[in-house]
């Protein structure tokens, strides 16, 4: 029986891919990439800087895999990974870091620095070193289907309530059906005029759609906590209720990490092609603006701003889908300094928004969106990620600046259909 230091070294001893050497081995250590990180420009402090992040990944690494590292090794002159090595970065990764990737992008030798943050995750979360909102997150979505712990029954009340209040037509289950609309959670308790605006959208452009009440769920618990296991598990239930149901694209929510989830890392996860398309609701939206199905009014006379969510803009590559529709609704679109592919994170992503240790911290580094926001005077702050949204009207909320409204996207879009 292995301790769960034991477990978390074996890990991430066996995280240590071709990616993860060439990366390692060409760090020059410049220090380029603190400077684009929000966790460690907002405290200063040098423990948030991206590689430093790292570090149990590159110890394991160079004794591992470089002679020095073996010699050191060997001659008992390197420090093993202690249990308090892992307890510190549990701190460091899950708390002061959003997986924003920023720091990925300014690297002058090309490391993926959040690559091998997600790898440290790995290893800390197989020793049990994860914060405790996100481990029952994690539960959760294992045995309900959600990381809220929602139910069929719960989205069957919510989808009812929404027909009855807003006259809407929600299809669910529909075998066949062009596109299946994946959720998360938050769309079904918070934000709910999500899902009403998908039927009066869909319900314009002429397409055919569904929900699954089997499983709609489309966040990844595994991803945010680093268990590769559990989300190919949880990867693998889409997987069924898509093929079930004969849909062969999957439209992802407003949210980052689900999208690239699904989109981007699923085939990796899963060891195998996915038997299904997959796109962004904003992808979709614009692609029907741009066959004309979607005709929107252009009547939105306030000034409004786009956050770009992290794993939708900068790591998923859904970049001029929502400019184009903004542009469309309105002449009053205004870009914050920074924005697409180089935009500040909220400070809520890879699981520090369910992480309650991690929520002073995450308001300190809300300060940069804050900045951004306060020199572009705008009254509304548009959105494509439920997560960002929470973050956002939470920092807006302990700033003293809720005259800033947060919208998604898409409710825009259904607000100014033609
Ligand atoms: S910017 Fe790249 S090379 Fe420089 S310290 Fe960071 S990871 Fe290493
Ligand atoms: S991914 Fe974002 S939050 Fe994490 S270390 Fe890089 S810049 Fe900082």
């Amino acid at each position: 029986m292995s301790t769960p230091l034991e477990r978390g070294v074996e890990t991430l001893k066996s995280q240590v891919d071709a990616r993860v050497e060439s990366y390692f081995s060409s760090c020059t250590g410049c220090g380029v990439c603190a400077e684009a990180c929000l966790f460690y420009l907002e405290t200063g402090d040098p423990r948030y800087t991206p590689i430093y992040k790292t570090e149990p990944l590159r110890k394991v690494w160079k004794n591992e895999h470089t002679l020095w590292g073996k010699l050191s090794t060997g001659l008992g002159l390197s420090k093993p990974i202690q249990e308090s090595d892992l307890s510190d970065w549990e701190e460091l990764v899950y708390d002061g870091c959003s997986m924003c990737s920023r720091c990925s992008m300014v690297c002058p030798v090309g490391i993926d620095i959040a690559y091998l943050i997600r790898k440290v995750k790995e290893g800390l979360s197989a020793a049990g070193f994860v914060p405790e909102g996100l481990q029952r997150a994690g539960e959760r979505a294992l045995e309900f289907g959600s990381p809220m712990g929602l139910t069929t029954q719960s989205l069957r009340n919510a989808i009812a309530a929404l027909e009855k209040e807003e006259g809407v037509s929600i299809p669910v289950d529909v075998g066949g059906a062009e596109y299946l609309c994946m959720l998360s959670s938050n769309e079904v308790v918070l934000y709910s005029e999500y899902i009403t605006s998908l039927s009066k959208i869909f319900s314009a452009a002429g397409i055919s759609w569904t929900l699954s009440s089997k499983y709609f769920e489309a966040t990844n618990a595994g991803v945010q906590k680093g268990d590769s296991g559990l989300a190919a598990q949880l990867l693998e239930r889409v997987v069924e209720v898509a093929t079930e149901l004969g849909v062969k694209t999957i439209v992802s929510p407003e949210c980052g990490h689900a999208y690239i989830t699904i989109r981007w890392d699923a085939p990796n996860l899963l060891g195998r092609e996915l038997p299904f398309r997959v796109v962004h609701i904003l992808e979709l939206l614009d692609q029907l603006r741009a066959e004309g199905r979607l005709i929107l009014s252009g009547s939105f006379d306030e000034r409004l701003t786009y956050h770009d969510p992290c794993n939708i803009s900068r790591r998923g590559g859904v970049l001029a889908q929502p400019r184009h529709l903004l542009n469309q609704l309105t002449p009053n679109f205004v870009e914050m300094h920074e924005s697409g592919e180089m935009n500040w994170c909220c400070g809520g992503g890879g699981g520090v928004s369910s992480n309650e240790r991690a929520e002073p911290l995450r308001l300190k580094v809300f300060n940069i969106k804050k900045r951004q926001l306060e020199a572009l005077n705008v009254s509304t702050l548009v959105t494509a990620c439920s997560n960002c949204r929470i973050m956002l009207e939470e920092g807006l909320e302990h700033n003293d600046m809720e005259d800033v409204e947060v919208v998604g996207l898409t409710e825009l879009v259904a607000e100014h259909l033609e």
